[in-house]
C-alpha cells in the first residue's frame, strides 16, 4: 500500500473516451495525472474502442460532413428521442461545446474519414473517425503518454474513500494485491454497469440472462455503486438501457459493432410466438435502432426474428453471421425453429396490407401498410422474392442510463444537492443527466468528450491549476 497522500493532482478512473479526454485536458492544464484502467493494455478503452462516429454541432459543411447542423436542430433531435427526459441546461452546454470537437479531436491525434453512406443518414450530423474508435483511442493514449500522463493497466478500483463529498483515496486491485492511490481530485469515467448481469437482473429479472453485452466485460458499475454508496444523487431510470437488435449468435461480451443487425426496416420482425410486435418502419433507423433491444427484451424468451426477402438484403450493412436462408417462408420458419405455418400466415397478412408507393430507403417513403396492427409506416414492401432470409435477434445492451447527477462543472452532486468538492464524473457514468431515454447515434461520444474535457479542466482547477 502507498501512504503518499496527494501523490497525484488528478486520478482518473476508467480508460475510455471520457477518461482520456479528462486526462489530456487536466495534464495540459499542468496537473499531474494518473489513469487507472482495469483492462489490460490490449483491451483498454472500454466501449469507446467499438465506436465509429461522433455527433457534433457545426455551422458549415466540411470535407467530412455534408451540411450544417445547428444548436436548435441538435436540441430538437435530442428532445425527440428523449421525450424531454433531459436536463436542458446540461444538454445545451453539451451541444454548444461539441462545436469545438471537430478541431480538438484532430489536435489530439484523431483523424477523420469521409462519412459512411447508405442507411445510416449520418453524413450531415456526424464525423467518422478514420480507423474507428480503436484508432481514436490509440491516438488519445499516445497523446496522453507524450504529455506525461501515467497509466496503470489491470488496476480495478474497488473502493473510494470519501467523506462529506471529499475524496481522499481510491483502493484498487493491481497484480492481485490491494493498493491505495491518493490524489487531490478524482474523475470517475468508468462507464455504466451494463456488463454486470446480477445488477441488471435486479430490474429485468431472469430476462437479463438472455441479454448480450455489446461492449467490454469490465463495465461492472463498481464506481457508480461506490459513488451512490457515498451519497451521490442518482439520475436516470435504473431499468433504462441503450439496447439494440443484435444477432443472437453474437458472443456474450465485446462483439462490438459488427454483431448489430440493421435489417429490421426492410422486412418484418416476429417473436417466438410468431407475432409482430412493433412498427418496423416507424422512423429512420438511426433514430429507432436503439429501442429494438428493449422491445426484444420484453418478448417471451427475449428472442425475435427478422424476416426479409432477397429484395431487402442489399439495403443494409452486410451482417457478420450469414442469414438463415430458405426457398419458402415455411421452410424459413422451420430453419429458424419457429412455427412454419404461423410464419407463412403472418407474412401473407403483411403482404396483403402493403400499400405500394415509391420505395426510398433515404426518405420516410410512402410504402406503408393499411389495416395491419401494428402498422409498418415506411419501407413496407411485400416479402415475396425468394430466397428468404431470417436472423435470430437478442437484446444487445450497449450501456445503461442510471448514473450520478452532475452540474455544468462536472462535479458530482450529493443527495443534499451540494456538489462534491473534488469529485467529478464524465461519460456514461453521468450521461443519464442528458440522455434520460432513447438515443441519438454518435451522442455517447459527444457527452463523454464534452464532459471529459470539463471534468479534466475542473479537476485540474480544483487541484490548483
Ligand atoms: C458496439 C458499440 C458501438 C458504439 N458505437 C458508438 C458510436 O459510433 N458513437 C458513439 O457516440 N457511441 C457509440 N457507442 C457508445 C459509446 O461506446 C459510449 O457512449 C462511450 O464510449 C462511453 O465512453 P466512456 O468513456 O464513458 O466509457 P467506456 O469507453 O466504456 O470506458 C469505461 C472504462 O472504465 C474502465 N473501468 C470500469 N470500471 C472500472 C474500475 N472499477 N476501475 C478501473 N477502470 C474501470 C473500463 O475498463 C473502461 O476502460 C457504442 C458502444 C458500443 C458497445
Amino acid at each position: 500500500m502507498t501512504d503518499s497522500k496527494h501523490a497525484f493532482d488528478v486520478i482518473v478512473v476508467g480508460g475510455g473516451n471520457a477518461a482520456l479526454c479528462a486526462a489530456i485536458t487536466a495534464r495540459r492544464a499542468g496537473a499531474s495525472v494518473l489513469v487507472l484502467e482495469c483492462a489490460t493494455k490490449d483491451f483498454r478503452a472500454g466501449n469507446s474502442r467499438h465506436t465509429r462516429d461522433i455527433r457534433y454541432m457545426h455551422r458549415a459543411a466540411t470535407d467530412f460532413v455534408t451540411a450544417t447542423y445547428d444548436e436548435e436542430e441538435f436540441w430538437r433531435d435530442l428532445l425527440g428521442v428523449t421525450g424531454g427526459a433531459t436536463d436542458e441546461r446540461l444538454a445545451r452546454l453539451t451541444i454548444r461545446e461539441s462545436e469545438t470537437l471537430g478541431d480538438w479531436m484532430p489536435a489530439n491525434g484523431v483523424r477523420w474519414q469521409k462519412p459512411l453512406r447508405g442507411t445510416l443518414h449520418l453524413m450531415r450530423s456526424n464525423l467518422f473517425m478514420l480507423g474507428g474508435g480503436k484508432a481514436m483511442m490509440n491516438a488519445y493514449y499516445d497523446t496522453a503518454l507524450k504529455l506525461g500522463v501515467e497509466i496503470a493497466y489491470e488496476t480495478e478500483v474497488r473502493e473510494v474513500k470519501m467523506s462529506d463529498g471529499e475524496f481522499a483515496f481510491a483502493l484498487a486491485i493491481h497484480n492481485g494485491g490491494a493498493k491505495e492511490y491518493a490524489a487531490k481530485t478524482l474523475v470517475v469515467a468508468s462507464g455504466g454497469f451494463e456488463a454486470n448481469i446480477p445488477w441488471l437482473k435486479e430490474y429485468w429479472g431472469d430476462a437479463a440472462d438472455n441479454f448480450i453485452i455489446r461492449g467490454t466485460p469490465h463495465n461492472q458499475g463498481r464506481m457508480l455503486k461506490e459513488l451512490l454508496r457515498h451519497g451521490a444523487k442518482p439520475v436516470g431510470d435504473p431499468r433504462g438501457c441503450h439496447a439494440v437488435a443484435l444477432d443472437a449468435r453474437a458472443p456474450k461480451f465485446d462483439g462490438g459493432i459488427v454483431t448489430r443487425l440493421d435489417s429490421v426496416p426492410f422486412g418484418i420482425v416476429v417473436n417466438k410466438d410468431v407475432k409482430r410486435f412493433y412498427d418496423e418502419g416507424e422512423d429512420f433507423w438511426p433514430k429507432r435502432y436503439a429501442i429494438w433491444g428493449k422491445l426484444i427484451a420484453e418478448q417471451p424468451g427475449q428472442i425475435a426474428y427478422s424476416i426479409i426477402d432477397s429484395e431487402g438484403l442489399p439495403h443494409f450493412m452486410p451482417s457478420v453471421f450469414p442469414p438463415v436462408e430458405a426457398g419458402s417462408i415455411g421452410a424459413l420458419g422451420a430453419a429458424l425453429a419457429i412455427d412454419p405455418a404461423a410464419l407463412s400466415a403472418v407474412v401473407d397478412e403483411y403482404n396483403r396490407s402493403v400499400r405500394h408507393g415509391r420505395f426510398d430507403p433515404g426518405s420516410l417513403d410512402e410504402c406503408r401498410t393499411e389495416g395491419l396492427d401494428p402498422p409498418k409506416s415506411h419501407w413496407a414492401r411485400p416479402i415475396e422474392t425468394p430466397p428468404y432470409y431470417g436472423y435470430p435477434l437478442r437484446p444487445g445492451i450497449t450501456f445503461t442510463y442510471l448514473g450520478v447527477t452532475v452540474n455544468e462543472r462536472a462535479q458530482v452532486i450529493m443527495q443534499n444537492d451540494h456538489p462534491a468538492r473534488n469529485v467529478f464524473a464524465a461519460g456514461e457514468v453521468m450521461a443519464g443527466n442528458i440522455l434520460g431515454r432513447g438515443y441519438l447515434a454518435g451522442f455517447g461520444l459527444t457527452i463523454g468528450s464534452v464532459f471529459g474535457r470539463i471534468a479534466g479542466r475542473e479537476a485540474a482547477r480544483c487541484a490548483g491549476f
